[in-house]
């Protein structure tokens, strides 16, 4: 059976990146080489975390092997990193891999935007503490070596994530695109199935 949730997240996703690609890294070659050139720094590239070009998710296992919440909430973390690569194109990849690549990156500016579907996701399964530990995460994240130090400083990654934070806490970034439309697939409230009756007319 197809969950509901991630059928939802997957149509919102087509609607913007129609071919839509889920690949598995291990079977892309050049994939395995990035993994490998990166295992002294990030062991985990390969088997843990999920990058996004264009109209392909290359992912750390096979679709079908990932529980669909999980799937769910990664598909629209990289939905986030999709639209602003289809907005900004070479500038997008530019600045994620080449400007300021440690310390204070543009890197940490695109994932944030990123993170915020996290952080909502955090807010809407438990509120408040859920919310406080999935930051805690992304204060790691942010100034560890997962993603070379794109924000060296535990204290001032939390201080660069604090405005995203509080705006998934008082509930202003519910208004906001692409937020707006990943939060109303996630829940599957009636807008969507309104929208869906709208389209059949
Ligand atoms: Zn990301």
């Amino acid at each position: 059976m197809v969950d509901a949730r991630l059928a939802r997240i997957l149509k919102l996703v087509r609607r913007h990146v129609p071919d839509l690609r889920l690949v598995h890294k291990d079977e892309v070659r050049w994939m395995r080489w990035v993994g490998g050139l990166l295992r002294p720094v990030v062991p985990e590239f390969s088997s843990r975390y999920t990058t996004v070009m264009g109209r392909t998710v290359f992912l750390p296992r096979p679709a079908r092997q990932m529980p669909p919440r999980v799937l769910a909430s990664t598909l629209a973390h990289e939905l986030v990193h999709q639209l602003d690569q289809q907005r900004w194109g070479p500038l997008f990849y530019l600045s994620y891999g080449f400007c300021l690549p440690v310390g204070r990156s543009l890197r940490a500016h695109w994932e944030r935007r990123a993170y915020a579907v996290d952080l909502l996701l955090a807010r809407e399964r438990g509120g408040e503490p859920e919310l406080e530990r999935v930051v805690d995460t992304l204060v790691d994240l942010f100034s560890g070596r997962s993603y070379l130090w794109m924000w060296v400083g535990r204290s001032s990654a939390r201080a660069f994530l604090e405005p995203v934070v509080e705006a998934v806490r008082t509930g202003d970034l519910d208004h906001t695109e692409p937020y707006v439309s990943i939060l109303k697939a996630w829940r599957g409230t009636t807008e969507t199935r309104e929208e869906e009756w709208a389209s059949r007319a």
